[in-house]
C-alpha cells in the first residue's frame, strides 16, 4: 500500500533524501554532499547534473528501502532558493553552469539599476530588492555572457532548482511553485505570473520558463524508480520550513540559524508591503489562491561559529561554544557585530564589515564566544523591530537549524526578544514541510492544519532575563552595530 511520503531536500552544500510516515515519522534518510564551484572570488556555481545524479541516487536508495514505487504516495521538492539552472529541452542536458544563490556577479548590474531609480517599481512589483541574491539579474547576466544560451534558442530552459529536478524526473515537464517563482524577479506578486515587462528588463525568454503551479497538486509522474510516484508537493527551502513549522495563521513566525537566518512570517492572503526593507514574498499557493510572508535574511549567523574555530582558532568545534558562554557570567563588555560579508535585513549594507569592540585586558577568549553567540539574538532583535514597524508584531518564535540545537542560544533569543521561544523535537522543518505539502497535494491530508500534527512535541524557552540586564545588553549592541553601519535604516 501506498502510504509514504517521499521528500527530496536539495539544499547548498549538501542533498538529501528522507522517507515520512503520514504521522511525520522519518523512518530513514540519505544524503550526499555536493560541490561549490568558486571559479573567481564573488562567483558561486553548482554543477546541475551533479545535483540531478547525487538527488537521484539518494531517492532511489529510499524507494528500495521503502518496498519499491508502490509505497510511496508521494514525492515532495524543496530546495535551495534563487540558484538558476540552464539546460537544453531536447537532450535535458546543462548548458551552462548553474549560478548559485550566493553568486555575487551581478552586483554592478544591481547597483546600475538601482542608481536608475529601479528599485521602487521592482519592490512594488516583485515584493524582493535589487540584490544579486534574486535570479533575474543572474539570468540577464548569463544571457549577455553565455552565448550558448541565445544560440539554443527554443531549445532553452531555464528553471530553479525545483524546475531542474522535476523535469528530470518526469522527463520534460517544466514547473515551478510559486514560492520558488516569487524569488525570481520575474513574477508579479500580486497575479502569480510571469510579468512581460520584468521578463524584458531581465533579458528573460518567455519560452524558456517553467509554469507556475501551486505547492501541492498532482503535478506529473516519475517512471525512473522502476514504477509511477506522483510528485504532489513543491516549496523553496524557507517557506517548506515554514509550513513545517505550522506557520499557518498571520502573525506566526519562524526563524532558521543554519549558515545564515531566515526569518519569515505569515502575512496572510493580502500582499504585504515592506517600508523597511524586508522581502515580500509567497508563503505557499494552494487552489491558485496566495498567502504572503514577510521575510528577513541574516547573511551570518553559523558560519562566525564557523570562522572562530577555521579562521580564528578559538574554538575547536561549534558544539563547544554552549560549554564556553556559559562559563562566563556575562559578555564582559564584547559585543560582536558579524558583517564579514556585509549585513542583510534590515540593514542591508553590503560594504560593512564586521567588528569586535569593547575590548579591555580583561576580556578573554570565553567573551568573544559569548558575544558570537549573542550577535543572533541581537541580530534577531533588529529583525523582529523592523518587522513589528512593518505591522507584523510576533507574538513567540519557532526555531530550527544546527544552530539552534544549542540551548544556550535559544534562551538567549528568549531573553533578548522577550518572547517563548518554540524549538520541535524534530529539527528536520524544511524537509517535514515538503512532506506536508507531497502529503496534501495526494489527497492524505485534506488541509494544512490536516497535516499539523506531523510537526510533533516541542521545547519551549521562556524568558529568564533581568529587565536591566536585558537593556544593558540591547544598548551595548546598538552602540556597536551604530559603528559599522554607515546609516542606520531603522530607528
Ligand atoms: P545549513 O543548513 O545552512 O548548512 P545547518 O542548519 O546544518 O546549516 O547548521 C550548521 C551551522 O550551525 C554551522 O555553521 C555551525 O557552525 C553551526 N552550529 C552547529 N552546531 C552548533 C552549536 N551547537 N552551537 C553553535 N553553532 C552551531
Amino acid at each position: 500500500m501506498a502510504e509514504l511520503l517521499l521528500v527530496i531536500d536539495e539544499g547548498t552544500t549538501s542533498t538529501r533524501a528522507m522517507l515520512f510516515t503520514p504521522s511525520g515519522q522519518c523512518v530513514a534518510s540519505r544524503s550526499a554532499e555536493l560541490t561549490q564551484h568558486y571559479p573567481a572570488p564573488g562567483l558561486v556555481e553548482h554543477d546541475a547534473e551533479e545535483i540531478w545524479r547525487l538527488s537521484h541516487a539518494c531517492a532511489a536508495a529510499m524507494v528500495t528501502l521503502a518496498g519499491g514505487p508502490r509505497r510511496i504516495a508521494a514525492i515532495g521538492i524543496t530546495n535551495q532558493r534563487e540558484t538558476v539552472v540552464f539546460w537544453d529541452k531536447i537532450t535535458g542536458e546543462p548548458l551552462a553552469p548553474a549560478i548559485g544563490w550566493q553568486d555575487r556577479r551581478t552586483a554592478p548590474l544591481c547597483l546600475q539599476l538601482r542608481e536608475a531609480g529601479e528599485e521602487p517599481s521592482i519592490q512594488a512589483r516583485t515584493g524582493l530588492l535589487l540584490d544579486p541574491y534574486f535570479s533575474g539579474t543572474k539570468i540577464a547576466w548569463a544571457m549577455t555572457n553565455w552565448p550558448q544560451l541565445k544560440a539554443a534558442g527554443d531549445r532553452l530552459a531555464i528553471g530553479t532548482v525545483e524546475s531542474w529536478l522535476v523535469w528530470k524526473l518526469t522527463g520534460g515537464l517544466h514547473v515551478t511553485d510559486a514560492t520558488n517563482a516569487s524569488r525570481t524577479l520575474l513574477m508579479g506578486l500580486g497575479s502569480g505570473a510571469w510579468s512581460d515587462g520584468l521578463l524584458d528588463q531581465f533579458d528573460a525568454p518567455r519560452d524558456a520558463l517553467p509554469e507556475i503551479v501551486d505547492c501541492a497538486g498532482r503535478f506529473g509522474e516519475t517512471q525512473v524508480f522502476g514504477g509511477s510516484i506522483p510528485i504532489c508537493g513543491l516549496a523553496g527551502d524557507q517557506q517548506a520550513a515554514t509550513i513545517g513549522q505550522t506557520c499557518f495563521t498571520p502573525g506566526d513566525t519562524k526563524a532558521t540559524y543554519g549558515t545564515g537566518a531566515f526569518v519569515l512570517t505569515n502575512a496572510g492572503t493580502l500582499q504585504p508591503r515592506s517600508r523597511h526593507r524586508l522581502l515580500s514574498t509567497v508563503l505557499w499557493q494552494l487552489g491558485g489562491r496566495r498567502t504572503y510572508a514577510l521575510e528577513g535574511s541574516v547573511f551570518v549567523a553559523g558560519s562566525l561559529v564557523q570562522w572562530l574555530r577555521d579562521s580564528l582558532g578559538l574554538i575547536a568545534s561549534a558544539p563547544e561554544t554552549e560549554a564556553i558562554a556559559r562559563s562566563v557570567p556575562d559578555n564582559g563588555g564584547v559585543y560582536c557585530v558579524p558583517a564579514l560579508t556585509g549585513l542583510g535585513a534590515p540593514w542591508w549594507q553590503p560594504d560593512a564589515r564586521a567588528a569586535i569592540s569593547g575590548l579591555s585586558f580583561s576580556a578573554g577568549r570565553a567573551h568573544i564566544v559569548r558575544a558570537a553567540l549573542e550577535a543572533m539574538a541581537h541580530q534577531s532583535h533588529d529583525l523582529e523591530t523592523a518587522f513589528a514597524a512593518d505591522g507584523a508584531q510576533w507574538a513567540r518564535l519557532r526555531v530550527d537549524g544546527g544552530m539552534i540545537t544549542n540551548d544556550w542560544i535559544a534562551q538567549d533569543l528568549a531573553d533578548i526578544l522577550a518572547l517563548p521561544v518554540d524549538r520541535p523535537d524534530f529539527a528536520e522543518t524544511t524537509a517535514l514541510g515538503a512532506a506536508m505539502l507531497a502529503g496534501l497535494g495526494c489527497g492524505l491530508f485534506d488541509s494544512l492544519d490536516d497535516a499539523a500534527a506531523m510537526r510533533g512535541t516541542v521545547r519551549t524557552f521562556e524568558p529568564q532575563i533581568e529587565p536591566e540586564v536585558r537593556a544593558v545588553r540591547l544598548a551595548g549592541w546598538r552602540d556597536a552595530i551604530t559603528r559599522v553601519v554607515a546609516t542606520p535604516v531603522v530607528n
